[in-house]
């Protein structure tokens, strides 16, 4: 192997794998993502290029210090300074005017910016050796499964292009949430729910703010706001169906109705551990031979604020729900 190829290398000295040319593949509380300076255009295009990400997607920035999000953002209202001291370092990216440092680029021609800083040991060291900030979408090729192990990320790049660093399991295990602010009209706009959930939010907004639902086209597709919330999300590679059951007996008829070309995956009954394992059960279901991929959750979590995240994801990964009570169509 070159000099600077490996995982551990790469930890000591990110800035030799950008100046070889290489990503950095960094871990992080909520997935792994794919590194690069917010100064170095040329890196930041091959993230694009290699994750095959459409150019209007804009890009998350991490940082290690207040400071510097402050530095990426035109304004820092007092809401974002109180949910920045609470929840981070955390799964909690905040949307705000972006400044000078941020190029069209990153923000997908937006004059806001998403930032972001992560909660892990990894990623802050990384960031603080560099003393610049990193875009970082999730390593993953568009629209696939997001990665949660280095293996998840290795299985994807190759080594010439992306230096992997190996930080363990995602502890969260999905996308940050985002949250963008308008100061001019005290709004809060909820563009991807994640674990930080609603009510801890409106726990912190200072008086006059008020939270709204991510603006919709005509059509009732996503609006321009949110670009992660477009329909080519991530789909298995088969159909992905999520029976909901009210109640212990109707989950026993489900799983004795499920076929021998399906294969079951169910969750933990807790919001932050089903979070954890949800991408890495999928895939482990993806990779398997069944036909479809049958998950199988308690009604009771629709109406939970703490499951939200988990839920965004599965509304965009599943081909159908079967809501309590219903039966399945003969197929
Ligand atoms: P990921 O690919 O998981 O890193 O997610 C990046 C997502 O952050 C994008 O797909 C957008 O949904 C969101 N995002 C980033 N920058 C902005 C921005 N300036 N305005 C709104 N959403 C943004
Ligand atoms: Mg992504």
């Amino acid at each position: 192997m070159k000099p600077g190829l490996t995982g551990a290398d790469a930890a000591r000295d990110p800035n030799a794998v950008f100046e070889q040319g290489r990503l950095l593949a960094l871990p992080t509380e909520t997935v792994y993502g794919l590194a690069a300076p917010i100064d170095r255009p040329d890196l930041i295009e091959r993230i694009f290029a290699l994750k095959g990400r459409p150019p209007d997607n804009p890009l998350i920035v991490h940082v290690a210090t207040l400071a510097q999000a402050r530095q990426c953002v035109r304004d820092w209202p007092e809401l974002a300074h109180r949910l920045a001291q609470r929840y981070w370092p955390g799964p909690l990216t905040l949307v705000l005017p972006r400044s000078a440092r941020i190029s069209d680029r990153i923000t997908a021609g937006r004059d806001t910016v998403a930032v972001r800083m992560p909660d892990h040991p990894v990623a802050l060291a990384v960031l603080r050796s560099l003393d610049v900030p990193l875009v970082a979408p999730s390593a993953n090729l568009f629209t696939r499964l997001s990665p949660t192990t280095a293996d998840d990320v290795r299985a994807v790049f190759r080594p010439e292009d992306v230096a992997v660093i190996d930080g363990g399991p995602c502890r969260v295990g999905i996308e940050s949430t985002i949250l963008q602010m308008d100061s001019s009209d005290r709004t809060v706009t909820w563009l991807r729910p994640g674990l930080i959930s609603r009510p801890q939010v409106e726990a912190l907004l200072p008086p006059g703010w008020r939270i709204r639902a991510p603006v919709t086209t005509p059509s009732g597709g996503p609006g321009r706001l949110a670009p992660g919330q477009m329909k080519e999300h991530y789909r298995p590679n088969r159909p992905l169906a999520v029976w909901l059951y009210a109640d212990e007996s109707e989950r026993d008829r489900r799983l004795a109705g499920l076929g021998e070309d399906s294969v079951l995956v169910e969750l933990p009954m807790d919001a932050v551990r089903a979070a954890r394992v949800l991408y890495r059960k999928l895939r482990t279901a993806e990779q398997g031979r069944a036909e479809r991929i049958v998950l199988m959750l308690p009604a009771a979590v629709l109406t939970r604020s703490e499951w939200e995240g988990v839920l965004n994801r599965l509304r965009k990964a599943a081909a159908g729900w079967l809501a309590p009570g219903e039966q399945e169509p003969p197929r």
